[in-house]
């Protein structure tokens, strides 16, 4: 089975670019909206390192999703797109001061903090203005997640966060200076994570955590348990919509929360993965000794997840009905890695075929370069092709 595509139109498109079918998006959005909504205590955030494409932000933060960000790019992107400054919260290991400032000129909701030195910065920066700066630290819950290894973040190993034996010392550090507030906990464990039991993990850790703080007196207001939720990557029309009743349910049943506490999701992947697709051509098609080459248009430049992670991708043959044969489909970059999948049945390719590169919403658009000398992609919603 194919997904629904308006073919004709995007043919007039030059390729490559991304086509986001904003009917995915919206009712991705409406699950969200109802799964997270049966909890009272829920916020949800996008996460905008995932896509941050106009079109998209508008039509997410006017679902009424808070902000997720990692750069002083990404509030700008965030404000821009109407994102409110109260739901905007902003991660990372590596803030500089000037989106420290930003962020507290902005009145962003949290700082969420990853060490020591950096909590020093921000209260010093926040004094200067005369603020007091809310912050979250990020705990570094050392739970692995069933998932690539370059996408997991929580392990012990791994660059974020602070580690858990330092979590009393960091929140007394904080409860002593003027400018910062201390508002809770966040943590991130890793993407792509489709096992329940690795987010379950996760609850476990943070009950642990909330028993022991409260051995000292400490109560938090917010948790952030971060994003990671994955989706179908191998069957995109059928499964369209991640399983955000389950994950939020897995949530709702597992932590802990006490009374008055917040609880704080940063999804990126499960909101903008399925509506994107990267559209390219075929432009030869070259038969090796051992196998046949799709050679398209797009190449890793354009949506380089294959390349980086060993990602799949399911693609799809718009132009054609014949019977299948078997390719590798590969761009037209100088690196031997610039394969989107090799040995993968297609309707029979010709030159101009046009091609669908499925589930290419979500770290698609965004991570593009211009190696090669290539222009970046560009980016259409359904509604203006
Ligand atoms: C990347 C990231 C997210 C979003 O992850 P997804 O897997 O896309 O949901 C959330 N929070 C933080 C801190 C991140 O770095």
């Amino acid at each position: 089975m194919k997904g629904s595509f308006p073919t004709e139109r995007l043919t007039k498109i030059e390729t490559p670019f991304y086509y986001y079918d904003t009917d995915v998006l919206r009712e991705t959005l409406r699950t969200i909206r109802t799964q997270a909504g049966r909890h009272e205590a829920f916020e949800v955030h996008y996460a905008i390192k995932a896509n941050a494409n106009p079109k998209l932000l508008r039509t997410i933060s006017e679902a009424g999703l808070g902000a997720d960000c990692v750069s002083g790019g990404e509030i700008q992107a965030a404000l821009k797109a109407g994102f409110p400054p109260h739901k905007i919260v902003y991660a990372g290991v590596g803030k500089s001061d000037w989106e420290i400032n930003l962020g507290l000129d902005n009145d962003i909701f949290c700082f969420n903090v990853e060490s020591i030195p950096e909590l020093e910065v921000i209260n010093d920066l926040a004094g200067i203005k005369g603020k007091t700066a809310r912050v979250c630290f990020r705990i570094n819950p050392d739970v692995g997640a069933h998932t690539h290894a370059n996408i997991t973040t929580g392990l012990a190993e791994n660059k974020f966060g602070i580690a858990m034996s330092d979590m009393e010392d960091v929140i007394e550090r904080a409860c002593g200076m003027k400018h910062v507030e201390f508002i809770g906990l966040h943590f991130h464990i890793g993407s792509q994570i489709l096992d329940m039991g690795d987010f379950e993990a996760l609850c476990n850790r943070i009950n642990e955590l909330q028993e022991q703080l409260e051995r000292h007196h400490i109560q938090v207001n917010n948790i952030n348990v971060g994003g990671g939720l994955g989706v179908s990557y191998a069957h995109p029309n059928r499964e369209p919509i991640p399983d955000f009743k389950s994950y939020f349910e897995t949530y709702a049943r597992k932590l802990k929360l006490r009374n008055g506490q917040r609880l704080h999701f940063e999804l990126g992947r499960a909101v903008v993965a399925q509506c994107g697709s990267l559209i390219t051509r075929v432009l030869y098609v070259k038969q090796g000794t051992a196998k046949q080459f799709a050679i398209v248009d797009a190449g890793m430049t354009d949506l380089i997840r294959p390349a980086l992670y060993q990602a799949f991708h399911k693609i799809e043959n718009l132009s054609s009905e014949e019977p299948c044969e078997t390719y590798d489909v590969v761009g037209p970059i100088c690196e031997s890695s610039d394969v989107f999948a090799k040995a993968v049945d297609l309707n029979r390719c010709k030159r101009g075929d046009l091609v669908a590169i499925r589930s290419a919403g979500a770290y698609g658009e965004i991570m593009a370069s211009q190696y090669n000398c290539r222009n970046l992609p560009k980016g259409y919603v359904k509604e203006e092709i």
